[in-house]
C-alpha cells in the first residue's frame, strides 16, 4: 500500500500541475481556508533538566508557529502493568503540561499501542481531569472490539489508524464505532485517493480525520491537499522536519497554529532535487541502533 500511495501521490501532483490547479481542486474543492496542525511537545521527564528542556521547546514552538495543539508520550517501555511511581510520573507530567499551556490549548497523548486495555483505561481515567483532546492508539489496532471497550470506558475521544491500511481495514473500526478520530497515514493507507475515501466513510459515522504524518515534507504536502477538501477533517499531524527540512524550494509555514491553504499546482511544492540527493542517508537508524526490549529480553513497543 505504501508503493501504491507513492504512485497515487505522484499522479495527483502531475494532474494538478497539468491543469495548473492544486490537487484538492480536482478532488471536489477546498472546504476550509487554512489547515490546523499540531506539534510534538511534552514533558517526558520531571527532573529539573527535563522540565527545562520541555520549557525551551514549548517557548520555541509558540514563538515560531503559534501552535495551539500539542501531542506527546507517555514515552518509554510499558508492560502489562507498572508500579504507581511510573504511572504517577506520567499523570503528573500531563497535569503540569495543562498548567503550563492553559485551557485554550489542546493536548493529545499517543500511547503508541503499547498498553493493555486495562492499563490504558486506568491511565486515561487518571488524566481525564486535565481534559486531553484525544488519546491515540491506547492499545494495538488489530482488535476493534477491544478498542471499543477502551472507548466506552473513557470520557474523551480515542484515536487510532496510523497502522491501518485501506478502506477495508478502517471499515471494521467504523462499524464497531470504536473511536472518535481516525489517523490514516497518506503514504501507507493507499495514498491521497484512499485517504479521501476513508474520510468520506468516516463522515457517515461522525468520525473525524487527523492524518498521521511523521515522515517528511512530501507526505505532509499530500496530507494538506486531502485535508483541504475533507469536510470532517479535524487536525493535521506534522513533525518539525516535515515542513521542508531543506528538501523543498519553499517550506510550509505554520502561523497561529495553521498552515495556509496551498495555492500552488499539484501538491503545491517543488522539491529541491539537489538537496534531496545530499540528504539521503539510508544508514541512519532513527532508534539509534538500540534494541527496543523490556528488561527480561521480550520485545517492547516503541
Ligand atoms: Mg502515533
Amino acid at each position: 500500500m505504501s508503493a501504491l500511495a507513492g504512485i497515487d501521490q505522484a499522479l495527483w501532483d502531475i494532474s494538478g500541475k497539468h491543469y495548473g490547479v492544486p490537487s484538492y481542486n480536482l478532488m471536489g474543492g477546498a472546504t476550509r481556508d487554512k489547515i490546523r496542525t499540531y506539534a510534538h511537545w511534552g514533558i517526558d521527564d520531571l527532573s529539573e533538566d527535563g522540565l527545562e528542556k520541555a520549557r525551551e521547546r514549548l517557548d520555541w514552538l509558540q514563538k515560531s508557529g503559534g501552535y495551539t495543539a500539542f501531542k506527546s508520550g507517555p514515552s518509554g517501555k510499558w508492560r502489562a502493568h507498572e508500579p504507581p511511581s511510573k504511572i504517577d510520573e506520567f499523570v503528573k507530567a500531563a497535569y503540569t503540561m495543562r498548567e503550563w499551556v492553559g485551557d485554550d490549548v489542546d493536548l493529545y497523548f499517543d500511547f503508541h499501542g503499547k498498553m493493555t486495555p486495562a492499563l490504558a483505561i486506568e491511565i486515561c481515567n487518571e488524566i481525564k481531569g486535565m481534559r486531553p483532546g484525544f488519546v491515540e492508539e491506547p492499545i494495538p489496532q488489530e482488535n476493534q472490539d477491544a478498542l471499543k471497550v477502551v472507548s466506552e470506558a473513557v470520557s474523551f475521544p480515542i484515536a487510532t489508524g496510523e497502522r491501518l491500511l485501506s478502506r477495508w481495514e478502517f471499515r471494521e473500526i467504523f462499524e464497531a464505532n470504536a473511536v472518535a478520530i481516525i489517523q490514516p497515514d497518506v503514504s501507507h493507507c493507499g495514498g491521497m485517493s484512499e485517504l479521501r475515501k476513508i474520510g468520506s466513510m468516516a463522515e457517515a459515522y461522525y468520525i473525524h480525520t487527523a492524518p498521521h504524518c511523521a515522515i517528511g515534507p512530501v507526505a505532509l504536502s499530500a496530507c494538506l491537499q486531502v485535508d483541504a477538501c475533507t469536510p470532517n477533517f479535524f487536525i493535521q499531524e506534522q513533525v518539525d522536519a516535515g515542513l521542508g527540512n531543506g528538501l523543498l524550494q519553499n517550506d510550509w509555514v505554520v502561523k497561529n497554529g495553521y498552515i495556509n491553504l496551498p495555492t500552488g499546482p499539484g501538491l503545491g511544492i517543488e522539491i529541491d532535487e539537489e538537496a534531496a540527493c545530499r540528504n539521503i542517508d539510508p544508514s541512519v537508524d532513527e532508534l539509534g541502533g538500540e534494541l527496543w526490549l523490556h528488561e527480561d529480553g521480550s520485545v517492547a513497543d516503541w
